[in-house]
């Protein structure tokens, strides 16, 4: 490392708090390494009401890009220069690349699930998407799913503080992309859950259900609506095979996929931002989750 790091190594970083857990210095440093590329990427502690003055300070060491984690996603989006189609409907940024002084910032999380479900050979353009939850990974997965050509997508979440977000996303959506039909229901509506399933493509489940401490449950109890054809997806990394994603499995779905996926392909789709290259997936999937 230290014959690596020289006077002229460009900066990359991760903001947010907490960021001592973060596995995106190993990966990213692995990355710029394994590519003969001359930046190191270190995580820095910041809380929210100290992501203005981290933001300008960046801009004033040259930072060449930067990743945003909670709490200072939304606030970040407030502060760049631009946004991309995906980060403005979100309303979050997790990627910030700063080109001749000025910020972009973009949103990756959804652009991870897309590419995850195509490395399991499944297009979301065209198709009939249901997806649970209305939080930040489940806004992501609408917001990219509908820029990518889904035709209609579903929402269902309980009747929490979650579910004003799902009726937002849907105006946003219909605002800029009026081809795709967007709904929002009660997840306490199990017989219109179950109903719209049937009629999709793609279902998945976008809650923190499935995740420590709810690794014993899954949304969806009545397992007869597992078609073969139904693609199934769960944003849920930890555990890597939550209940949901195995029973649907178990019921004879062909493609049933976990969120640890969309964690990689997210840090690919940044890594591409910040230098033009493809991130090393396969010896960082091996090394690093
Ligand atoms: P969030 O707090 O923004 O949203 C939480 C969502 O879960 C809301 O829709 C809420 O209504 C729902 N929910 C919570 N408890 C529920 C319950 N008991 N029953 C029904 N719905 C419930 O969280 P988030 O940031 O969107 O994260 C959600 C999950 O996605 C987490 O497990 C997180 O680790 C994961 N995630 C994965 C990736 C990835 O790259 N794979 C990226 C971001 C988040």
């Amino acid at each position: 490392m230290e014959r690596r790091i020289s006077g002229r190594t460009g900066m990359f970083c991760l903001i947010g708090t907490p960021v001592g857990h973060s596995g995106s210095p190993a990966m990213y440093n692995y990355s710029f390494q394994n590519k003969g590329l001359d930046y190191a990427y270190l995580a820095y502690d910041i809380p929210l009401e100290k992501t203005e003055e981290a933001v300008q300070a960046l801009r004033v060491l040259g930072c060449k890009g930067f990743n945003v984690t909670m709490p200072c996603k939304t606030k970040v989006a407030e502060l760049v220069d631009e946004l991309s189609d995906a980060a403005k409907l979100i309303g979050a940024c997790n990627t910030v690349v700063v080109k001749d002084g000025k910020l972009y910032g973009n949103n990756t999380d959804g652009m991870g699930f897309v590419r995850n479900l195509k490395e399991n050979g499944v297009d979301v353009k065209g198709k009939k998407m249901t997806i649970m939850g209305a939080g930040g990974a489940a806004t992501a997965v609408q917001v990219q799913s509908a820029l990518d050509g889904a035709v209609k997508i579903s929402i269902f979440n309980r009747d929490d503080e979650f579910y004003a977000n799902a009726e937002r996303t849907k105006a946003k959506i219909k605002e800029m992309l009026p081809e795709c039909d967007v709904n929002v229901y009660h997840l306490e509506d199990t017989e219109k859950l179950y109903a719209e399933i049937k009629d999709s493509d793609i279902l998945v489940n976008a809650t923190k259900v499935g995740m420590k401490p709810l690794d014993e449950q899954s949304l969806v109890e009545d397992k007869s609506v597992f078609r073969p054809d139904l693609v199934v997806a769960d944003v849920v990394y930890n555990p890597k095979e939550t209940k949901f994603v195995k029973e649907a499995k178990e019921a004879g779905c062909k493609v049933a996929v976990g969120g640890i996926g969309m964690l990689l392909w997210q840090g690919a789709a940044a890594f591409k931002l910040f230098t033009g290259e493809d991130m090393p997936t396969d010896e960082v999937y091996e090394l690093f989750f």
